[in-house]
């Protein structure tokens, strides 16, 4: 399979790559990035094939439709990172909470969160084509705090490849941040940064952009690469789980096979939601996808009214922080899948120049079809917290958005996929508060309670954090960054 730009080719990149091009150097003609040129057919054959796969085969199944140019070898590799979930023969448990809702965990990862579903085999796959080139690279990532840890894990003691993680001091949980100081291996540096999450993401901006840094790098022999959401090193691991889940509710007669479902999302970057997208075009039966939202709530407006608008909008602190994004980068992999490279690069580059864009009637329609959207507050997402732990389920922040769209957004009784994103340890200071009203500073108080609450065990990952020697010590100001990465290589 071939990957082709988003928003057309500008005669100096090639006009085609590989996967494996695709994924080492995401960025390509006028600021678009690779998306797949054509899609498999994964439609009912395909479904009947796997009813009964184990989570590997599926996932080989869905690599090999691909045929991505990645040795079967190193696949095994990369999926053999699931058996390190907490249960080896089902490392996406789905879970029956309503009649009619049912919760696809993502979470049973090394490090909590969603994340891991896609960075754990990703980090095999990029290290060894790193290694098959004789090419070393190094990972930038800027974190607010659950995309740092899964990098940082999936990269410790890989061979060709560094990583330089930086995160806003006092901008992360305490769990999200002992996550990325407690890792000490010898290939990963981690990098405090006195200022916020913007500054953080700016800084990363500058250092991809700037010609001396790169210079530099190329004096040592490194590349730069990107770890994030927009990499289809990622995304092709995040069409996987939601087949999965599907074929999980056939097998658990919730549903029959063909009937179809609802994929309820809680998007930031959209590389979750992508993933349903291209699983539903590929054949999967769903109905639609619904987007849930917190207050950053452009995507809710973008499907309600074809507006993308970020001119009055500025980001807003959230109980769901890794949701606290207007900037939703794979959207425009949906732009160029529905309407093609042209109107992809108009619609994106007046987002870059005028801060806005506006869909044509007919292409809201379109987007209408596969898509709908809403939001949810802080209060109402604790409400949520609060009232389906009352029915004997409990869940995260970013989850928790997802059961207003399930409440707002159906408009036909199907059975529906609720994507849950992290484990009630990653942000427990709110789900502590949703539950009793207690209010605390520190994490491991509020697990404790939420613990001795719900009559479950903190898990080992997360309580041995407390005990752990902070090795990654740096917190510098923002100007020296450069600085601090270049004594690190
Ligand atoms: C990253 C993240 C999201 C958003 O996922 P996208 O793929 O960026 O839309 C939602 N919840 C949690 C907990 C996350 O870490």
């Amino acid at each position: 399979m071939k990957f082709i730009e988003t928003r057309g080719n500008d005669g100096q990149h090639p006009e085609s790559v590989s996967f494996s091009q695709a994924i080492l150097s995401p960025i390509s003609s006028f600021g678009g990035i690779y998306s797949p040129e054509s899609l498999p057919d994964l439609g009912t054959d395909f479904l009947n094939n796997h009813v009964n796969s184990n989570y590997k085969d599926l996932a080989r199944g869905v690599l090999e439709a691909f045929e991505i140019d990645i040795d079967p070898a190193t696949v095994d590799k990369a999926l053999a990172l699931y058996d390190e979930f907490d249960d080896p023969t089902n490392p996406v448990p789905v879970v029956k909470v309503f009649n009619d809702l049912y919760v696809s965990e993502l979470y049973h990862g090394p490090t909590r969160a969603f994340k891991d579903m896609a960075l754990q085999p990703f980090g095999v796959v990029l290290s060894s084509i790193a290694q098959q080139r004789n090419e070393n690279y190094l990972i930038l990532a800027a974190t607010s705090g659950d995309t740092g840890p899964a990098a940082l894990e999936t990269f410790k003691n890989k061979a060709n490849v560094r990583v330089a993680c930086m995160y806003p001091v006092g901008g992360t949980s305490d769990v999200q941040r002992l996550q990325m100081v407690t890792e000490d291996a010898s290939n990963l540096k981690v990098i405090g940064v006195k200022g916020d999450f913007d500054d953080t993401q700016n800084a990363l901006k500058r250092l991809l952009a700037s010609e001396s840094f790169n210079k530099k790098l190329k004096e040592k022999n490194i590349s730069l690469s990107a770890a994030n959401s927009v990499n289809f090193g990622r995304i092709i691991f995040q069409t996987i789980y939601h087949i999965h889940s599907y074929l999980e509710l056939v097998r658990q007669k919730a549903i029959s096979m063909g009937e179809k479902v609802y994929l309820n999302v809680p998007s930031g970057n959209f590389g979750n939601a992508l993933g349903g997208y291209y699983a539903m075009k590929m054949g999967l039966p769903v109905e639609k996808i619904l987007i849930a939202s917190n207050n950053n709530n452009v995507l809710t407006h973008l499907i309600k009214t074809g507006a993308y608008d970020l001119r009055t909008m500025s980001v807003v602190a959230t109980t769901s922080p890794a949701m606290d994004i207007l900037k939703s980068s794979n959207i425009e992999r949906i732009l160029f899948d529905l309407f093609g490279n042209v109107r992809t690069k108009e619609l994106m580059q007046q987002l870059d120049t005028e801060k806005h864009y506006q869909l044509s009637e007919d292409e809201l329609k379109i987007i209408q079809t596969i898509f709908s959207a809403d939001y949810c507050g802080d209060d109402e997402g604790k409400a949520y917290i609060k009232n389906t732990f009352a029915k004997g389920y409990l869940m995260d922040p970013h989850t928790a958005t997802c059961f207003k769209t399930y409440d707002t957004c159906r408009e036909k009784n199907l059975k529906t996929i609720v994507y849950s994103t992290a484990e009630w340890t990653k942000f427990s200071p709110v789900i502590a508060n949703a539950l009793t009203g207690e209010i605390d500073a520190h994490d491991i108080d509020a697990l404790k309670s939420i613990a001795a609450k719900a009559n479950i065990q903190i898990p080992v990952m997360i309580n041995e954090l407390f005990n752990k020697e902070v090795t990654q010590k740096s917190i510098i100001g923002k100007e020296a960054i450069e600085e601090e990465i270049l004594s690190f290589l």
